[in-house]
């Protein structure tokens, strides 16, 4: 499926108030810029960084008095994509995973429903397309059907899978996940964790534990942090972004559903506020609806 499919609930509502935004106009005055302001928040982009985007762009109209609306276009995909590489958002062409010595290790966390299953799924489909040999390590101990989705997946695209019995210790697992991966000369290894909000410093306690251990197999696990989110739930996702760079390190993010939402401005708002790359997003159910962000693509077709 292609990226404009994907966001097209997104790009339809963007196009329309956009329109909306400029219609009589042709100068980009200050009513101009107001309404531009409330289109970007009313998608999710979020108020800090639309009062970004529009500080900018109030500058370079104050540098080009008679800048037509027909250019705003240009300049908003311009800004925004700029926006996106100072929080370092450097597009990756694919698949593929730097060269190390043992496998590349992907810990991913999110909270329950946000995609995190489906999302680990999905990477496991294209990193075996991409000719990687894939691990999976059931960590989310907590719930039996969590271990059940990521063996459904397993079976899925064809990868192997660690597993223990619900309530076991998730570092125990994670552990186990490493040692056969290393064993089997595996390229890469994703575990699943559990999301617990309620509890923060036992989701901090749990996740660094699962690191220590990791480290004992891996010295340089993980060697990245994968923070799933929820796309079409807006200021839930902010939120959630805020918990967990708390209680550890990301790296990088995946912003799902997105093919639900017409708010897919979320994905530029938090990769901003919180300085953490998009790397993944979802845009589907399906094993093909992943997609790697690359930030360029992602602003045209939102404001095509
Ligand atoms: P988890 O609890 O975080 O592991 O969530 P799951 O992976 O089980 O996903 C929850 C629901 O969201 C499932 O019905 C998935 O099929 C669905 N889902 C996940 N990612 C996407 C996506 O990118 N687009 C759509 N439309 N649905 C998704």
């Amino acid at each position: 499926e292609s990226l404009d499919e994907g966001l097209s609930k997104t790009k339809e509502s963007v196009f329309k108030k956009l329109s909306r935004a400029v219609v009589g106009k042709s100068k980009v005055d200050d009513e101009v810029l107001d309404n531009l302001e409330e289109v970007l928040i009313t998608s999710d982009v979020g108020v800090d960084t639309t009062l970004k985007i529009i500080e900018r762009i109030e500058e370079r109209v104050s540098r080009d008095k008679y800048m037509g609306v027909s250019e705003l276009n240009t300049i908003l995909k311009d800004e925004i994509s700029d926006l996106l590489e100072e929080n370092n958002t450097t597009d990756v062409s694919d698949f593929d995973l730097p060269k190390k010595d043992g496998p590349y290790v992907i810990m991913v966390v999110g909270v329950n429903g946000v995609g995190k299953t489906t999302t680990i799924g999905k990477l496991a489909y294209n990193f075996k397309q991409a000719g990687k040999s894939v691990v999976l390590g059931a960590a989310d101990t907590f719930r039996a059907a969590a271990i059940e989705q990521l063996e459904v997946w397993a079976e899925r695209v064809d990868v192997s899978i660690v597993k223990q019995k619900m309530g076991s210790d998730p570092a125990s697992v994670a552990y186990d996940t490493l040692a056969s991966a290393k064993a089997s000369n595996a390229d890469v290894v994703i575990i699943d964790t559990a999301g617990r909000l309620h509890n923060k410093v036992g989701l901090m306690n749990e996740l660094s534990k699962i690191k220590k251990v990791m480290q004992k197999i891996v010295p340089d696990a993980p060697d990245e942090v994968l923070l799933v989110l929820d796309g079409s739930t807006g200021q839930n996702a902010f939120e959630q972004a805020k918990q967990f760079t708390k209680a550890t390190e990301v790296t990088a993010l995946a912003l799902t559903k997105l093919d639900g939402t017409a708010k897919g401005g979320v994905v530029i708002g938090i990769s901003d506020q919180f300085k953490i790359p998009v790397k993944y997003i979802g845009i589907g159910e399906k094993m093909e609806h992943l997609q790697i962000f690359r930030r360029r693509e992602f602003v045209d077709s939102l404001f095509s």
